[in-house]
């Protein structure tokens, strides 16, 4: 098979490949004056013209731009982000980059682009806001893709159903806008959203994505209800209910523009194979619309901080969290956070040491007395009336008073604790940027993400947790991380922050992820998502029975897009044009 031959991982270290396609996906060609820094692959500077003509007559000249200089490539920040490369990159700037982006304006305009995609044989790379920076942002797997912006025009909320605890979206409306929302028109006493710790990310590009949040609700696939999709050939479909036609509808409108059945956002599954999940995380499609549940407000709320003095406390406290979140007295999706990510949110790393080397126990637990904060803190929250929020706390509190010298908190006690009135608010589904702080704990900082799935248990905890520091310590970084209780699960989330200015530092942050992830493969952990850049590496690694996912995917994928031209390399898996060996990321050497 010329798509995606599995090859072993060991194939991907350095050496010969070095140079491989993604660093030049259009070869040598010569460049004509006024071309894009980066053509599609096997695309010539006549063709490309041609095609952004075609484009700029769909969607209009003014929300069609070629990236032609190093200086559209300036953006550096969450809060201005990029929408054509990764602001946080490993490589060099213009390694992951698009041709040009086109912002569509409706749903009509999507279907046209992707039909024009398929005839032009030209990659598209759609995102929502472009904030997924620590995966890579808005920047495409395969340079020179079209960047196709879904947020900047298509961006409403189309509705707010207060009896049924919904919302309808548009890729476009981040987590600010739906808060506003429900705050601006008095519905926050009756309905809240969740929030990931950054709250200007997209709704639907998070869920997309599987990301999560604190609340109750902080599933947030789980939480999802409906989606409408174009297809890679420019059909149009709606899952579940939203496939049975509402028989109020105009037959005559297009089918974008019909009113959707009633129990579309009601009812996930409809009739037959439940097809969303296969539009997440995936090239499979284009989401335009997207149901999402509210949750309740639940009449009462109060978070709090447990600190935990010793670094040896992550045992203990993890087996005392497993029986009471499967139990559901831990309501939320709580994180039990260690020192340095709170200390990264309230100073940066010269603010606590000048040591050039990463922090030892020592250094760690005098920032921790400084901060009036344990080696690992956390943070919950309890919901519902007061009485029923007394006889959660009393069994919470109670269960974590077996920790010798643990301390309880609730955010009066603290208000200087910046990481506690914030994670105050986040746990009520407040969105903000204040955790974007921890980012700039070197100079320049940008950072990438390992987010393996542990067990609830101390001793994958542990485990994880002493894989993790030992390899940043030998790569000369700090541990920053944390675990995030799921229901059965913790994605534990390890920040790697490194100075994008400088090249060894990049280098030594992909040497770390990298090798990460076949140590925790060999351990039996994988990552729940991933950088563009180690996408290939991950996917190698779910490889039960000889790689019968991979297969699946690509079967599935070439049938639905037989020309490759949706996110190819999206989560490694490739279509059948490309060649995935030339296409792979080399792993660092050490
Ligand atoms: P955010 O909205 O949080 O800023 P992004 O816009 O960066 O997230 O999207 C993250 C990833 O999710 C994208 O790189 C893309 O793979 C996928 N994605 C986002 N929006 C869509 C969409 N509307 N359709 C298909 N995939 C999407």
């Amino acid at each position: 098979m010329k798509g995606a031959e599995q090859f072993a991982p060991e194939q991907m270290v350095g050496g010969p490949t070095a140079e491989a396609a993604y660093r030049r996906p259009n070869g040598d060609a010569p460049r004509d004056a006024g071309d894009p820094l980066c053509l599609p692959p096997g695309i010539s500077s006549k063709r490309f013209k041609e095609f952004l003509c075609r484009l700029a007559d769909i969607s209009g000249d003014d929300h069609v731009t070629a990236i032609t200089k190093m200086e559209e490539l300036s953006q550096e920040s969450y809060l201005d982000p990029s929408k054509c490369h990764d602001m946080f990159h490993v490589f060099n700037k213009e390694d992951f980059v698009s041709s040009a982006v086109v912002a569509p304006r409706n749903v009509g305009e999507v279907q046209a682009i992707m039909r024009l995609c398929n005839e032009f044989e030209i990659p598209v790379w759609p995102f929502s806001i472009g904030r997924n920076v620590g995966y890579g942002g808005a920047s495409p797997r395969v340079s020179g893709s079209l960047g196709m912006d879904m947020g900047r025009n298509m961006n409403k909320i189309l509705k707010v159903d207060v009896d049924g605890a919904y919302a309808l979206v548009e890729p476009g409306v981040t987590y600010f806008d739906l808060h506003d929302y429900l705050v601006n028109n008095n519905l926050r006493d009756k309905l809240w959203i969740d929030v990931p710790d950054l709250g200007g990310g997209s709704v639907l590009g998070n869920t997309t994505e599987r990301g999560v949040g604190y609340t109750p609700y902080g599933d947030h696939y789980m939480m999802h209800c409906g989606m409408e999709i174009v297809l890679p050939n420019g059909e149009l479909v709606r899952t579940g209910m939203g496939a049975l036609p509402n028989p109020n509808a105009d037959p005559n409108a297009p089918a974008h523009e019909q009113e959707p059945n009633s129990c579309w956002q009601l009812f996930n599954y409809g009739f037959g194979p439940y097809n969303d999940g296969s539009f997440t995380q995936s090239s499979l499609g284009v989401i335009t619309k997207m149901g999402v549940w509210l949750m309740a407000n639940p009449g009462g709320y109060q978070s709090y901080l447990i600190t935990l003095p010793r670094d040896d406390d992550l045992h203990q406290a993890i087996e005392i969290i497993r029986p009471l979140r499967v139990a559901m007295v831990l309501q939320n999706v709580p994180t039990l956070r260690h020192i340095l990510m709170d200390a990264a949110c309230m100073g940066d790393r010269a603010s606590y040491s000048n040591s050039a080397n990463p922090l030892n126990d020592e250094e760690l637990d005098a920032i921790a007395e400084k901060l009036n904060l344990g080696r690992w803190n956390f943070y919950g929250a309890l919901y519902g009336p007061q009485p029923v929020r007394d006889v959660l706390w009393s069994v919470v509190k109670g269960a974590f008073s077996q920790i010798k010298g643990a301390k309880f908190f609730f955010p009066e006690d603290q208000p200087d604790n910046l990481v506690l009135q914030t994670r105050h608010d986040t746990l009520q589904g407040i969105p903000s940027v204040t955790e974007l702080k921890w980012v700039d704990w070197l100079p320049n900082g940008a950072h990438l993400f390992f987010s393996p799935i542990a067990k609830v248990s101390g001793d994958d905890a542990v485990g994880q947790y002493q894989l993790t520091r030992r390899r940043c310590e030998e790569a000369g970084l700090d541990f920053i991380g944390t675990f995030v209780v799921g229901m059965r699960e913790m994605h534990h989330i390890v920040c790697l922050v490194f100075n994008r200015k400088d090249k060894e530092s990049c280098r030594k942050a992909h040497w770390v992820i990298s090798t990460l992830i076949q140590d925790a493969a060999e351990r039996g952990w994988g990552e729940y998502r991933t950088h563009i850049a180690l996408m290939d590496q991950i996917a190698q690694t779910y490889n039960f029975n000889n790689n019968a996912q991979m297969k699946l995917n690509e079967t599935i994928k070439n049938a639905l897009d037989p020309k490759g031209i949706l996110a190819p390399g999206k989560n490694g898996i490739w279509p059948q044009t490309y060649d995935a060996k030339a296409w792979a990321i080399p792993r660092p050497k050490r």
